[in-house]
């Protein structure tokens, strides 16, 4: 992908242009919107690489544009909002945004957030030439087999932690939510599954763990949800992030 295009929505000036410059001096090309409804505008008329989005807009609630979006397109959304509680979080992803950056926020952070996104945006083109199988650094997926190898020794997963790890899988780089993955694995109210979720991932863990340690590729985001990370990837989400 050359010049990523990213779209900026932010109704307060001086922060539209703190990100403006930092995309600028980075060699992205940019376009902003100050509103939620030149937002939807200009994605769907200049169809942007990413979207940098913030939630407290003069006209729309930013998940009212993540769920207008959403209808009709996949595009990264990286929410940039002062709203830090997990409730926030957790509406906004579970509308479709793909990241969560709370203000305020370190232009070093944000650089790293977009470089992560560009990398599945990267990696998405190129697995969706060969579907029936994900490698992830020792992880191995066959879909077509329906197994999983760690350093090519196949792992016993029975058939719920399996289920776990490929929506965790095909969802590699997404910050996902409790609400998202129960309903994912089970297809019903996730309410009735929080707490099998969490046996489910404590065991599913404990067969990645890569030399007694917890698999470096799983991330826990402390009552939100979990992420698959590319391994090899430096972390890239900070501080709410345990290993
Ligand atoms: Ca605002």
């Amino acid at each position: 992908m050359n010049k990523p295009l990213i779209l900026i929505v932010e109704d307060d000036p001086p922060i539209r242009n703190l990100i403006s410059v930092a995309l600028e001096t980075h060699d992205y090309r940019f376009l902003t919107a100050p509103n939620g409804g030149t937002a939807i505008m200009e994605a769907s008329s200049h169809n942007p690489d990413i979207m940098l989005l913030d939630l407290g807009l003069p006209d729309l609630d930013g998940v009212e544009v993540i769920r207008k979006i959403r209808s009709w397109s996949n595009l990264p959304i990286i929410v940039i909002s002062a709203r830090s509680d997990d409730s926030d979080k957790i509406e906004a992803l579970d509308a479709g945004a793909d990241d969560y950056l709370i203000k305020p926020f370190s232009v070093d952070e944000l650089l790293a957030r977009l470089r992560a996104t560009i990398r599945r945006l990267n990696q998405m083109q190129s697995d969706s030439s060969e579907t029936s199988e994900m490698i992830n650094g020792p992880l191995r997926i066959d879909y077509a087999a329906g197994c999983a190898f760690l350093s090519e020794k196949e792992l016993r997963l029975t058939p719920i932690e399996y289920k776990l790890l490929c929506v965790l899988a095909r969802n590699c780089g997404k910050v996902l939510t409790h609400k998202f993955i129960t309903q994912q694995v089970w297809g019903a109210a996730w309410e009735n599954h929080a707490a099998s979720l969490r046996v489910f991932m404590a065991t599913l863990r404990k067969k990645l763990e890569v030399s007694g340690d917890a698999p470096p590729f799983i991330q826990t985001h402390v009552g939100i949800g979990y992420r698959m990370i590319r391994a090899g990837n430096a972390p890239d989400s900070g501080a709410h992030d345990i290993p």
